[in-house]
């Protein structure tokens, strides 16, 4: 799965919405998460986000937004 990091707080570009062909981002007030049950790995919005905030979870160190984003997306309204 992707992931959506800090850099995307505050930021609320949707590009990477728009190119989502599973449509897996859920909107909080501060940011937007994925969910990873739904995220197909495709990879299309990572280089689409201008604050570089979404990541492949096997880069190191991401556990916690990884958490994060499954947590939040089973609350958060799809977008
Ligand atoms: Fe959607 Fe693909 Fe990004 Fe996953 S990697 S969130 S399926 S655009």
């Amino acid at each position: 799965t992707y992931v959506v990091t800090e850099a995307c707080i505050k930021c609320k570009y949707m590009d990477c919405v728009e190119v989502c062909p599973v449509d897996c981002f859920y909107e909080g007030e501060n940011m937007l998460v994925i969910n990873p049950n739904e995220c197909i790995d495709c990879g299309v919005c990572e280089p689409e986000c201008p604050a570089e905030a979404i990541l492949p979870d096997t880069e190191d160190g991401l556990d916690q937004w990884l958490e994060l984003n499954a947590t939040y997306s089973a609350q958060w309204p799809n977008i």
